[in-house]
């Protein structure tokens, strides 16, 4: 196993800052490296304006220049995790026309120009045999203490189906030898149903004293998120004991009862870890 070393898995650009940020800046000071990986190709997405009194207004962009920002931001989110990124470049299930109107890309459908195309669309990456070898031999190649990527239980499209490659190349990368962990992150999107209806975890990595750091890595992504701080994060004080956390669940491979400790790191998982853990936010606990 490569020392001191986790890979994220994300679908998009500011993903691993938003789902796993704290950890990965709470253990870089411990000498942790990071494999910082997406899925997608990010040609997708619109432009948040911040506008002089505060506002944002969402502006249309055309897919090559869109990957060129949210590439280059995420340049600087990995640089500030003392990483760089690496592109998996599967393209997105729609994009930007020149004109504003959004294209879906399905079976057969045409790439756009001026982006990176070449790979099967991220909606079905995860049938091809190929791409799922891919991966396997990435968590091969580069042995890292833990994988985390997107759970299944997500509204973003995009990242179960991240979430179903990932998992799949983890189960191939273990037949093959691989001895870590699989975890999937516990999303924070603001906009997320299951944040509020469907919150269950299973373990989680003390983030406190991190949330402002965090706030900067996030901060990167400006096209996408221009205010990080506006961002509603629970307190999690009533059932983790700490004020912030970034939640996780073990995936469990047949044979597996428990996680596993290779490291700082999945030693904090392995401790914190109690399975099946639900919280109502709206619910005195
Ligand atoms: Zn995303």
């Amino acid at each position: 196993m490569s020392e001191r070393k986790i890979m994220a898995i994300g679908a998009h650009a500011d993903d691993i800052e938003f789902d796993v940020g704290g950890s990965f800046l709470k253990y870089q000071k411990a000498g942790y490296g990071f494999d910082y990986i997406m899925s997608t190709n990010n040609m997708s997405g619109q432009i948040h304006q911040v506008n002089p009194d505060g506002s944002m207004t969402r502006l249309e962009c055309v897919p090559g220049k869109m990957e060129e920002i949210r590439k280059r931001e995420a340049d600087a989110g990995a640089a500030m995790l003392g990483t760089r990124p690496l592109h998996l470049d599967y393209p997105q299930r729609h994009y930007s026309a020149p004109d504003g109107h959004r294209i879906n890309a399905d079976y057969g459908a045409p790439k756009p120009e001026n982006c990176t195309c070449d790979r099967p669309f991220i909606m079905v990456a995860h049938e091809c045999p190929a791409e799922v070898k891919r991966v396997a031999d990435l968590i091969l190649e580069r042995d890292p203490e833990a994988v985390l990527s997107h759970g299944l239980v997500t509204d973003s499209p995009e990242h179960y189906a991240t979430g179903i490659l990932v998992t799949k190349a983890f189960l191939q990368a273990r037949k093959q030898g691989y001895r870590g962990d699989l975890y999937y992150f516990f999303e924070l999107c603001e906009s997320s149903m299951f944040k509020r209806e469907f919150f269950f975890w299973d373990s989680f990595i003390d983030i406190t004293g991190f949330r402002e750091k965090q706030f900067d890595l996030i901060r990167c992504h400006y096209s996408a998120v221009p205010f990080p701080e506006r961002m509603d994060y629970f307190d999690l004080t009533p059932v983790c004991g700490c004020r912030d956390a970034e939640l996780f669940n073990f995936f469990r491979p047949e044979g597996q009862q428990k996680p596993s400790a290779r490291g700082k790191f999945t030693e904090e998982l392995c401790r914190n870890y109690r399975p099946h853990r639900w919280y109502d936010p709206g619910a005195e606990n």
